[in-house]
């Protein structure tokens, strides 16, 4: 890519997508083309071949997609599996039809297997059974790193799939019933503790592992790989290190300053018990992640803080 470079960022508006377009946007990259959701329906085939025939793409970040926590995977597979097979089908053969010259691919680290060793290598990729809560998002995805390979060996195209670990950062989804955990404890501990509350309820035993990954760090991977990456098999990205929801929740309680109680609601679904990633491939490549959690979740609270007031206004 050089800074004249027509670089499009499907799904701007969204975690990975925002952090993306700030980290081109920093660059001095100046032909950033974005649509907002109303303005163009990535589900819709005719509206993305006319998008794509009249703004002569170059570069793809696709960075769009249905996504959510543990509770909307488990209430809505159908919608998870649809729009997600609509949205990479029609954005990955527009690129093709349109010579793209090159598309990044945002999977996610639940298309290995469930009870895959751990960290996740790379090459873990179909090995074994999927965990059944995110299942329909999981094979969307594998189906889109399978078209993504399909399309480099059939047509020649350079379409690369990158996997991120969980993420966090600006721009979050804060809904309790369908966010990821890191912003969902965020805003129930910043409610109770506004609302002077004696405890916290946080989901399942606590003892499932994550890895979270602050989406300025993704952002700069994908930026990385776009310029040094050229392969069809997949590429981790992640901090290499996780935590137990437990720490999570106490990390978080702290930042927040809540001096109630956890409480774990065993009844609420741990999903998968561990997820790291292996972050040795793009280690090796010359890229690490740099934001530690402590130094990301307190800005992510600075910035849900500052949110909250600007609403208020
Ligand atoms: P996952 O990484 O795909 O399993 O998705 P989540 O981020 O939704 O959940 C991660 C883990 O955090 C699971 O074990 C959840 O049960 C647990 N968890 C604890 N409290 C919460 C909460 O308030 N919201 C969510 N989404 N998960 C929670």
């Amino acid at each position: 890519m050089d800074l004249n470079s027509r670089i499009y960022v499907a799904g701007h508006r969204g975690l990975v997508g925002s952090a993306i377009l700030r980290a081109l946007q920093q660059r001095g990259f100046h032909h950033l083309i974005t649509r907002t959701s109303t303005e163009l329906d990535l589900r819709n085939k005719a509206e993305v071949d006319r998008f794509f025939e009249q703004e002569q793409i170059e570069y793809v970040f696709l960075a769009a997609a249905k996504v959510g926590g543990i509770t909307a995977n488990n209430d809505y597979p159908a919608d998870f599996i649809r729009d997600n097979l609509l949205i990479q089908t029609n954005v990955i053969d527009a690129a093709y039809q349109n010579q793209v010259k090159k598309l990044l691919f945002l999977g996610s680290t639940c298309i290995y297997p469930k009870f895959a060793p751990q960290p996740l290598k790379e090459e873990y990729l179909l090995t074994g059974e999927l965990e059944p809560t995110n299942q329909p998002y999981a094979i969307a995805k594998i189906a889109g790193i399978n078209m993504c390979q399909s399309y480099n060996r059939q047509y020649g195209t350079n379409y690369i799939s990158v996997m991120p670990t969980n993420m966090y950062g600006p721009n979050d989804n804060f809904d309790l019933q369908t966010s990821h955990v890191l912003p969902a404890l965020i805003r129930k501990f910043h409610e109770a503790k506004q609302n002077h509350l004696s405890s916290v309820e946080v989901w399942g035993t606590g003892n499932p592992r994550r890895e979270f990954l602050h989406s300025d760090d993704l952002a700069e991977a994908c930026l990385f790989l776009m310029d040094q990456y050229d392969d069809s098999d997949i590429i981790n990205v992640g901090v290499g290190q996780d935590i137990s929801i437990r720490e999570l929740a106490e990390l978080i309680q702290s930042v927040v300053g809540y001096e109630g109680e956890i409480v774990f609601n065993s009844t609420v679904p741990d999903g998968t018990p561990r997820k790291l990633v292996d972050v040795t491939k793009i280690n090796k490549l010359g890229w690490k992640a740099k934001v530690t959690l402590q130094e990301g979740l307190e800005s992510v609270y600075k910035a849900y803080r500052d949110d909250l007031l600007i609403k208020q206004v």
